[in-house]
């Protein structure tokens, strides 16, 4: 099985019927940039940078983190590389800044907190956007966005930001050539499934962070073993609503990918393909298991797929419909 997974690796992804889905990885820390480019992996999806501010024992300065991001987008050189900006509260602590909550998941969170600190926010953008001038692949996501004002100001932050980057590069350089980077979010609350219409003109693309949609639509918390149970991205409604967003961003003309933890699972990747998404972002060690179940389906069969599972009741009968799908291609 493994050897025929390998075989895999020299191709890009594509169902039996012709239609290629790109696929891209996620990272937060190390990553084997070989792998990637053995396995046709079209560029990174979702990079975690959190990571980075969770190993130190301070924030990183705006030149630690540059010359940090710029040797991930150095190994990707030529391919886009989505780096969201910190993603910090909820499960996700950074030692020297506590947040101490009744609510962590429903509090300070991601672009929430960062909007509260602009500081922090610009820092890290400041040094995106000057790790980006050698290669010019760097696209900026937004966590957790709730409401189109918040994209507003980040947007706002970014334009700053790159506006004084400007200024300190050409002083330097008068010749030198900086390109603003794309800018998009991450849907992973559900607020933004009644907002996306307005999203048009302010955002280059979008990402759905299956995790926390699942969690935020579903009411349980991703970590609470009590709860786990309840937890699934297979129950109809988070499908019903993940298909709502690939409809409507395509209306918008606002590329959509999925980065969450659905899109690197066989049968959920089966299904994201069924509902028209073609950029799938996933943990290195899915990327030959998407690819294998693409290969053998049809798209008009996980259409069909798509279809069938929108009208079940229960997660249960859509993993029977999915398995079912899989040993008939298998
Ligand atoms: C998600 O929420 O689906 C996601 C990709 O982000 P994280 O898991 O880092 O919250
Ligand atoms: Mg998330």
């Amino acid at each position: 099985f493994t050897d025929l997974l390998k075989r895999e690796a020299d191709e890009f992804a594509q169902t039996l019927c012709g239609h290629r889905v790109s696929l891209y990885i996620n990272s937060g820390m190390g990553f084997d940039s070989d792998i990637a480019e053995q396995q046709h992996i079209e560029g990174i999806g979702l990079y975690r940078t959190e990571y980075l501010f969770m190993m130190r024992q301070r924030f990183p300065s705006e030149s630690e983190q540059q010359s940090f991001y710029q040797q991930v987008l150095a190994d990707f050189e030529g391919k886009p590389v989505v780096m969201r900006t910190l993603d910090v509260g909820g499960d996700k602590q950074l030692p020297y800044f506590p947040i101490v909550e009744e609510n962590p998941f429903l509090g300070w969170r991601g672009i929430r907190l960062t909007l509260d600190h602009p500081e922090i926010f610009l820092v890290q953008v400041r040094a995106m956007i000057k790790a980006n001038l050698m290669t010019n692949n760097l696209h900026i996501m937004l966590p957790m966005i709730c409401d189109v004002g918040e994209v507003d100001e980040a947007n706002r932050l970014i334009n700053q930001a790159f506006n004084e980057v400007r200024i300190e590069v050409l002083e330097a350089d008068p010749n030198a050539k900086l390109i603003k980077p794309k800018v998009g979010i991450m849907i992973e609350v559900p607020s933004m499934l009644f907002q996306l219409d307005k999203l048009k003109g302010k955002v280059d693309f979008c990402s759905i962070g299956t995790n926390d949609l699942t969690q935020y639509l579903l009411a349980v918390d991703r970590n609470n073993d009590k709860v786990a149970s309840l937890y699934d991205s297979y129950h109809p409604t988070v499908l019903a609503a993940i298909k709502r967003i690939a409809d409507m961003t395509k209306d918008a003309g606002i590329p959509c990918s999925v980065c969450g933890e659905l899109a690197g699972d066989p049968g959920g990747a089966m299904l994201l393909t069924g509902m028209g998404f073609t950029q799938l972002s996933m943990n290195t060690q899915n990327v030959l298991r998407v690819k294998w179940v693409l290969k053998k389906a049809q798209l008009e069969c996980l259409e069909q797929l798509v279809e069938d599972v929108l009208h079940c009741n229960r997660p249960d009968q859509v993993k029977f419909r999915v398995n079912r799908t899989i040993l008939n291609i298998g």
